[in-house]
């Protein structure tokens, strides 16, 4: 098992990447507080964890809100006794978030609050958990827009991915010697509710896959794949790297036809 006996937070944890990386981490042997404002989903995926003999509980988190990070973090010491990995992946892309021009304020102040803000909380919190249990790993989802600009306008969402990536690279440097690494997971784009919302005709889906290499939306099994990695022991000597899992999206001029 790839992290026998450790202690994971994962935010967004209902859904998507964070509900594949809690059934994951479980599996790997570690006990999961899954942090997220959807409750119904986020018990449903503690009971599956259950059922496969794992250790988890819910706690319900909108992790724009200082508090709610807070008990969070609580949770993990008091439910498990530490925090090992806290895993900042919860977000939103809203369907209004447009241009420059078009992007209301309140959809940019919404988005920020709860991608890039929500990151800080987690480490305003989960930081001196971490230093409680002598180090510990921090992933924080980011996304291939904050490394390339989007064909189609999300304005606020890929400020808030470029923020949470700059972010990253501090918090390693600040925490390196404190035997605390973070790393950035960069997916590509998922077939996973929040993008297929967004892409939500055929036509959205083709325009998209034009710039992906391998010519098919990632799973969200496979960023959580990537998680582990960051997560385990094994990316031991990794801190501050934008880990893109992408299917070749960001090393791409032109696609194969
Ligand atoms: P998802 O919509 O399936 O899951 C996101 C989860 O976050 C949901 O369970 C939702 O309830 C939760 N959430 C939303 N607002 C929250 C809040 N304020 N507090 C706590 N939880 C909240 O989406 P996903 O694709 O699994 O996305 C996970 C992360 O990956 C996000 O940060 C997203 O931006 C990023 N990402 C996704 C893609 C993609 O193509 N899907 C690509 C790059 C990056």
């Amino acid at each position: 098992m790839r992290l026998k006996d450790k202690v994971a937070v994962i935010t967004g944890g209902a859904s998507g990447i964070g509900r594949e990386t809690a059934l994951l981490f479980a599996r790997e042997g570690a006990s999961i507080v899954v942090a997220d404002v959807s409750e119904d989903a986020g018990k449903e995926v503690v009971a599956e964890i259950g059922k496969a003999a794992g250790r988890g509980c819910f706690v319900r988190t909108d992790v724009s809100k200082a508090a709610d990070c807070e008990r969070m973090i609580e949770t993990a010491e008091t439910a498990f006794g530490k925090l090992d990995v806290l895993f900042n992946n919860a977000g939103i892309m809203d369907g209004k978030d447009d241009d420059a021009v078009a992007t209301d304020e309140a959809i940019w102040d919404r988005t920020m609050a709860i991608n890039l803000k929500g990151v800080f909380f987690g480490c305003k919190y989960g930081v001196p958990a971490l230093r409680r249990n002598g180090g510990g790993v921090i992933v924080n989802t980011a996304s291939f827009v904050a490394v390339v600009g989007a064909a189609t306008p999300q304005l606020a969402y890929t400020a808030s991915k470029g923020g949470v990536l700059a972010m990253t690279r501090e918090l390693a440097v600040i925490h390196a010697r404190e035997n605390i690494r973070v790393n950035a997971l960069c997916p590509g784009p998922l077939r996973t509710e929040l993008l297929m919302s967004y892409l939500d005709t055929e036509e959205k889906r083709q325009r998209r896959l034009v710039h992906v290499p391998m010519g098919r939306f990632g799973e969200a099994k496979e960023m959580a794949q990537a998680a582990l990695y960051l997560a385990s022991d094994e990316s031991s000597y990794m801190t501050g790297a934008s880990f893109l899992v992408d299917g070749g999206l960001t090393s791409a001029y032109v696609t194969p036809e």
